[in-house]
């Protein structure tokens, strides 16, 4: 008897057989076309799902702009909703500690992949950087419930918020600025695998640095060597991994900012590591110009922005992605070591690989696959839940 289990003060919204069908495969989310109504539902309220015929199929949670109109929160009726986020707050937290190892900086939080839909916490060291990014996530008591329950299981010196407003203006959320929720300092220094960086919680990318990256950085330590570029190194993540094991390392942004943090962080390494070169260019251009003038590496970082925001953007950016990589190829000596990435998330791990197969082709060298990796694990992947995974760091073996 399911329904005697439901709250009865949870509104219920049915959806269409595809709605339906989709929950049952594992997915948790189900889109406005699939909702059969939804008139009377307060944005971003706490729902119990049914199929048509009015049989639960889990809790959610309700945005009335987004075209993701349901995200799944529990399987089961949920009747306390602040202990369900405190528990799953505490859960989140406790598989970190099982997983992360070597860093100080690590996503606490990572949305659906935490069963917390639109919640991302990012930890820096003592900082806390959180984002917002549905209506049911940014209601005061889910707000209230999340900041004392990160407060209380981490202790951070200061809890930031960081705020898209493009997010706020697709969920139909009043605007309000990034800043403090709590403490008083916004900047500080955090550690992975030994080297240091500046954070400044206002500024910079993503919540300020690229944690995804964390363990592909490890990696591809491991293997790299001699000269060494790093394209598209914002502030500096591959560079000062590989200045530790490498005899020389380039590193190009068109960020000045991303760069001028990226010489800081050298300098706060620099016991371990040597003078790493910044140089500010456009990434097309610095390749096309150093493949053309026979500048030779023995490693090459190609860690891009993502070319395809969309569907749509799918071949442009294979094409994209494929112009670096052939470059970049043809650029290594024999023997070196490429390490090349995509976060893209509508390029597939196998569009991505066929796209290097083909680079390989045209610039007629063979690749050896070293290790073919993704996001590290705090940035946990639902198996269920194909959006969660979309980084991919390949790193390979380039012979003649
Ligand atoms: N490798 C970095 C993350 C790179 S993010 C790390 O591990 O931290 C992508 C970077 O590409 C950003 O810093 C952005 O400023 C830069 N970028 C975007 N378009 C560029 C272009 N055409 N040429 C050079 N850099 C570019």
């Amino acid at each position: 008897m399911p329904e005697a289990r439901v709250t009865p003060a949870l509104p219920k919204i049915k959806l269409s057989p595809r709605g339906a069908t989709r929950l049952k495969s594992g997915h948790v989310w189900v889109y406005k076309s699939d909702l059969l109504g939804a008139d009377d539902v307060a944005p971003g309220a706490l729902v119990t799902v049914t199929d048509q015929r009015g049989k639960p199929l889990g809790t959610a949670l309700y945005s009335s702009s987004s075209q993701i109109a349901i995200r799944m929160i529990s399987h089961e009726p949920v009747a306390d909703f602040p202990a369900l986020l405190r528990q799953r707050i505490g859960d989140a937290i406790s598989y970190r500690q099982k997983l992360v190892r070597d860093t100080n900086a690590y996503r606490v939080i990572f949305s659906e992949a935490d069963q917390l839909p639109g919640l991302i916490v990012d930890r820096y060291n003592d900082i806390l950087s959180l984002q917002i990014l549905t209506q049911a996530m940014d209601a005061s008591l889910v707000r209230e419930t999340t900041i004392a329950q990160l407060a209380d299981e981490l202790h951070p010196a200061a809890i930031i918020e960081r705020v898209d407003p493009r997010v706020r203006e697709l969920e139909t959320l009043p605007s309000r600025p990034s800043g403090l929720l709590q403490g008083e300092r916004t900047a500080t220094t955090f550690t992975m695998n030994g080297v240091h960086f500046h954070f400044d919680a206002l500024e910079g990318q993503k919540t300020g640095a690229f944690l995804d990256q964390r363990e592909n950085y490890a990696a591809a330590a491991q293997y790299v060597k001699g000269d060494a570029l790093d394209v598209f190194c914002y502030q500096g993540g591959f560079a000062l991994h590989l200045a530790r094991v490498c005899d020389n390392v380039t590193g190009v942004d068109s960020s000045r900012p991303a760069l001028e943090v990226a010489d800081q962080n050298a300098s706060l390494n620099k016991a371990g590591g040597k003078e790493i070169e910044w140089i500010e260019a456009n990434a097309f251009d610095l390749l096309k110009d150093y493949s053309a003038t026979n500048h030779r590496y023995d490693t090459i970082v190609l860690d891009p922005p993502a070319f395809a925001k969309s569907k749509r953007d799918l071949d442009a950016a294979i094409r994209g992605y494929k112009e670096l990589n052939l470059r970049a190829l043809k650029m290594l000596r024999p023997g070196g070591i490429l390490v090349t990435c995509s976060c893209s998330y509508h390029v597939t791990q196998s569009d991505f690989l066929e796209m290097l197969g083909s680079a390989a082709v045209d610039s007629r060298r063979t690749l050896r696959l070293i290790e073919v990796r993704g996001q590290a694990k705090d940035h946990p992947i639902l198996l269920n839940v194909p959006e969660t995974s979309y980084l991919k760091c390949v790193l390979a073996y380039v012979s003649e």
